[in-house]
């Protein structure tokens, strides 16, 4: 060995002539592969120069390494997931799954041309995105819509078009954070309006809006629907139609930031009240009944669609937002746009079963544990321990955050332990990902989807066998 392990460091070629390179390079392509050589051979460098290390590694242990490297890289892509986490819209899994038809739609249009902009009668520029809007405005009782990336850009094109530069009321209960990186404020100054607050935490009446526009002029008051949490104790905020009538006789807009966004009243789905749990996320159209000038919603939430942002209200409002120069930074791609058209198809026809997540939600519990005896038996049938639990599920995705719907689980407690299992499941193909609950791995019958019962039952006796 070489006094000094700088000069003894392995070279690019050698280490991409490894067969393991090799293979990472036939997946990944030779420039990124080399380029994985090159940092991992840097590294090294520079860990021999800082003393951290006494000899260079051999060109076997660089490959290992880049193959490590290449294959977190590779983990990194989107990959199928079965949500056993027994949270329907979980964000973190890309909330809703699209129905059949929308997934009809996806396939077709993705293969090929669309008519998006285009009238096919004339062979001129045609409106995009015409049908989704119709369909929201039969739905929704709006006299407009406009479809937008998500309801994040929606509440902000809303803000920017109809109140920048001026002041937007919001209640101090409602400056929250929703999912991770929207905030209220954020947004509102984002949008060039002028945030005021209103009242205090957890009490404002309409009183404090009235004297709030006696103090000072506004262009709109901002109600942001509390869906991801829920105040309870002293608390009061006033009805959405005592805020309309304030903002009508102000002559000021009352927007309602609505986040999940049902089109149809859950509390009045399925035979015997199956969805009961979830009665009283509000509507869109009922928004628009009490008197909202501009609602803004979720594609992917409880609408079961892709994700979308949804703008229905008073057409003069809606079309200064079309005409808004951010509308076309914000506008929805084609492929959202006809798994949107497709899940909204299914509104008008009536055809709730379509839609996945209205499919489960009505699902009668006694099917539910069915189901997980079904898993338990085909289990147990290959000598796992497994018992079938109470569980309750919840909508997530920022809605109903206090309201619960029964459901069971199957739970796992293997010797090596619920993490262990768990985390093996995760990295299985296709993914699982549930939850562990005092000691043991809980696989929710709810929110797993329809077809994927075997798919579970294999992976799970895969990932005992890999954590045994
Ligand atoms: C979820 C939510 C949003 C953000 O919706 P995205 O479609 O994720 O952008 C905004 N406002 C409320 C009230 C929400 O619940």
């Amino acid at each position: 060995m070489s006094q000094n392990p700088l000069r003894e460091l392995p070279r690019v070629d050698r280490v991409l002539a490894r067969p393991e390179v090799a293979r990472a390079a036939a997946e990944l392509g030779a420039p990124v592969v080399t380029a994985l050589v090159r940092a991992e051979i840097e590294e090294a460098r520079r860990e021999i120069l800082a003393g951290a290390r006494l000899t260079a590694p051999t060109v076997e242990e660089a490959a290992e390494a880049v193959g490590r490297r290449a294959a977190a890289l590779v983990a990194g892509r989107t990959r199928r997931v079965l949500n056993a986490t027994g949270v329907f819209l979980h964000t973190n899994l890309g909330r809703a799954p699209l129905s059949e038809p929308a997934q009809r739609a996806l396939a077709e249009s993705a293969s090929g041309y669309a008519s998006l902009e285009m009238d096919l009668e004339t062979g001129k520029r045609g409106g995009r995105a015409a049908f989704a809007e119709a369909a929201l405005v039969a739905l929704t009782g709006a006299e407009a819509a406009l479809v937008v990336n998500n309801c994040a850009a929606a509440v902000l094109l809303v803000l920017a078009s109809v109140a920048a530069g001026g002041r937007v009321l919001v209640s101090r209960g409602e400056l929250v954070e929703i999912g991770g990186s929207f905030r209220v404020p954020d947004i509102l100054r984002e949008s060039g309006a002028e945030l005021r607050e209103v009242g205090t935490t957890n009490r404002t009446r309409v009183a404090d809006y009235a004297r709030a526009l006696d103090e000072a002029p506004a262009h709109a008051i901002l109600r942001v629907h509390q869906g991801n949490f829920r105040m309870t104790g002293f608390v009061e905020r006033p009805a959405l139609s005592d805020l309309a009538e304030l903002a009508r006789e102000r002559g000021v807009l009352l927007v309602k930031d609505l986040g999940g966004g049902a089109l149809v009243d859950l509390s009045e789905l399925g035979e015997g009240g199956a969805s009961r749990g979830f009665s009283g996320e509000p509507t869109a159209a009922a928004c628009i009944r009490a008197g909202a000038d501009l609602v803004c919603f979720s594609g992917d939430k409880v609408l079961g669609g892709p994700q979308a942002g949804i703008v229905v209200g008073k057409r003069a409002l809606v079309d200064r937002a079309r005409r808004h120069p951010l509308a076309r930074a914000l506008r929805l791609g084609r492929l959202p746009l006809v798994a949107l058209e497709a899940t909204l198809a299914s509104y008008l026809r009536g055809s709730l079963d379509d839609v996945p997540v209205l499919a489960a939600i009505l699902r009668p519990l006694d099917e539910v544990a069915a189901r997980a005896e079904r898993w338990a038996v085909a289990l147990r049938a290959r000598g796992v321990e497994v018992a079938v639990v109470e569980t309750e599920v919840e909508m997530g995705g920022g809605a109903l955050a206090d309201r619960h719907l029964a459901s069971r689980a199957i739970a796992l407690r293997p010797p090596g332990g619920a993490d262990a299992l768990a985390a093996a499941l995760r990295r299985g193909s296709p993914a699982i990902v549930g939850r562990v609950e005092e000691g043991a791995l809980l696989l929710d019958a709810r929110t797993l989807l329809a077809g994927e019962d075997n798919l579970l039952v294999d992976a799970v006796l895969a990932a005992l066998g890999a954590v045994r």
